[in-house]
């Protein structure tokens, strides 16, 4: 059997990162068993769904490296059209067969006789079921007679009386009892066919073999399960994955903070990290490593490894995640994201080695592509550092005036733009053997004079990728 799977998003908001989550998994089993990855659009709410909105979510499936394999834009002429605004005439076809055979029937029942029915189980303290005449098959010709004279009904389904059982390759056996659900609409008096049945037509007809979804549809799954019975189709197998809830465990919404992918773009997290994030929330690794991209677990992924419970959502472990990614980058790929970014004049300037080599360096002290800048501007090009408390201490040392004084001179003799690690570890030897300066006055007194810091990066991978002219700017002003 080929493996097809769906993303199926309404186009009715951006992408939520639970949406990325549900689009992930599908993409990673497509991947790891060699299937198919279709991206169905159920614009079927016509009122709030936008082409915008479809057009913004591919875009970001896009910039998570979610690629479908079909979909609107790359049909494939067996299953198109891929968007439900599209297929109303599929859903009525195949909604007017379920009639034709007596599962499903048309209702004129108006608004105030559903109401009615809705009270009155109320009154009596249970669930409300469809209660009207046109259930009954002696009422079919009185319908047919009043469609002849252009009146149009609602399709109604009839609702089998019995429990289902679905076995959840997450939620393990889930069992709905008989009568839970009561006849339900299919199609609209307007035409217009309804979420839980476009959805099985479309699953049907599109082939799809595994539906991996978020674990609040989990209800709909029972009037599905009905749906794919009447219409003789092979169930797929599900998929329910758990929800995503807050530090408050609370499902997770808008009052968490961001919830879109493109507000975590346009703070520029890395996509393989966003992914790899959404992958832990509800997944675990068969190794449990927390770090890795997405082609290093299409080889282990399945759908065993699912968690049952909720996940909770943390952006301080995301955060954490994003840097690992960052660190694991090659620097050629780095040195190119950070020359996207405003304020990189300076760095843009530099040469190859330089630019390598400062990555190479504040790579592990960045979480994000924008620390980057802010590094280099605080550690590399900062000649005014403040004189906090523990540099106060180590000035106040017999030791340091005679290292600034000797620092002071040395730089001022320089005329090239940087100094290379032998002429700082030259300077080293000086204060070391000449000075007579050792241990901590020697290597806190020369780390002050020359970066205005009492603690940072390995001097000798900071002060060759510092300007010289910085340093002699640092070292007068620390002599004031
Ligand atoms: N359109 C549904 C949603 O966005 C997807 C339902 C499904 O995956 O079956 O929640």
């Amino acid at each position: 059997m080929t493996v097809r799977v769906r993303f199926a998003p309404s186009p009715t908001g951006y992408l939520h990162i639970g949406g990325a989550r549900t689009a992930l998994y599908n993409y990673l089993y497509a991947k790891a068993t060699g299937g198919t990855f279709v991206l169905r659009i159920e614009d079927t709410d016509l009122e709030r769904s936008k082409a915008e909105y479809e057009k913004l979510q591919i875009d970001d499936l896009k910039w998570l490296g979610l690629l479908h394999d079909e979909g609107p834009d790359k049909p494939n002429p067996k299953y198109a059209p891929y968007r439900q605004s599209e297929r109303t005439e599929i859903y009525q076809k195949h909604a007017q067969e379920l009639v034709d055979k007596d599962l499903a029937y048309y209702d004129f029942c108006t608004e105030e006789e559903l109401d009615a029915m809705k009270e009155k189980a109320a009154a009596e303290g249970r669930d409300p079921v469809y209660e009207g005449k046109w259930k009954d098959p002696a009422f079919h010709q009185e319908a047919l007679d009043r469609i002849a004279k252009g009146e149009k009904p609602a399709i109604r389904f009839r609702a089998p009386k019995k429990s289902y059982t679905l076995n959840d390759k997450v939620k393990g056996s889930v069992t709905y009892p008989e009568n839970m659900v009561g006849d339900f609409v299919i199609v609209r008096s307007n035409g217009q066919p309804v979420y839980n049945f476009c959805c099985v037509v479309d699953d049907y007809l599109m082939e799809i073999t595994h539906v991996i979804r978020g674990e609040d549809h989990l209800n709909n799954t029972v009037r599905q399960l009905m749906i794919y019975e009447a219409l003789g189709a092979k169930i797929p197998e599900f998929a329910h994955v758990s929800l995503l809830i807050g530090h408050d465990r609370q499902k997770l919404s808008k009052r968490h903070g961001a919830t879109s992918v493109n507000l975590y773009r346009s703070e520029h997290y890395l996509p393989e990290a966003m992914c790899n994030y959404l992958c832990l929330l509800g997944w675990s690794h068969p190794t449990e490593k927390d770090i890795f991209d997405k082609q290093d677990i299409v080889e282990v992924f399945s759908l065993d490894r699912f968690s049952a419970s909720s996940a909770m959502y943390d952006l301080e472990k995301f955060k954490w995640v994003n840097s690992e990614h960052i660190k694991k980058m090659d620097n050629a790929s780095l040195i190119l994201l950070i020359e996207q970014e405003p304020e990189t004049e300076f760095f843009r300037k530099q040469s190859p080695e330089w630019k390598n080599a400062c990555v190479e360096l504040l790579k592990r002290y960045a979480q994000f592509i924008t620390d980057f800048p802010k590094l280099v501007n605080e550690l590399i090009l900062n000649d005014d550092p403040e004189i906090t408390d523990p540099l106060k201490e180590i000035l106040s040392w017999d030791t340091t005036p005679q290292i600034l004084a000797f620092i002071a001179e040395e730089t001022g003799k320089v005329t090239s733009e940087f100094i290379s690690e032998a002429e700082l570890n030259g300077w080293m030897e000086h204060v070391k053997k000449i000075m007579g300066v050792k241990g901590k006055p020697l290597f806190q007194g020369v780390r002050a004079a020359l970066t205005g810091h009492d603690h940072g990066p390995d001097l000798k991978f900071l002060i060759p990728l510092t300007p010289v002219r910085v340093l002699k700017n640092r070292v007068a002003h620390l002599n004031k």
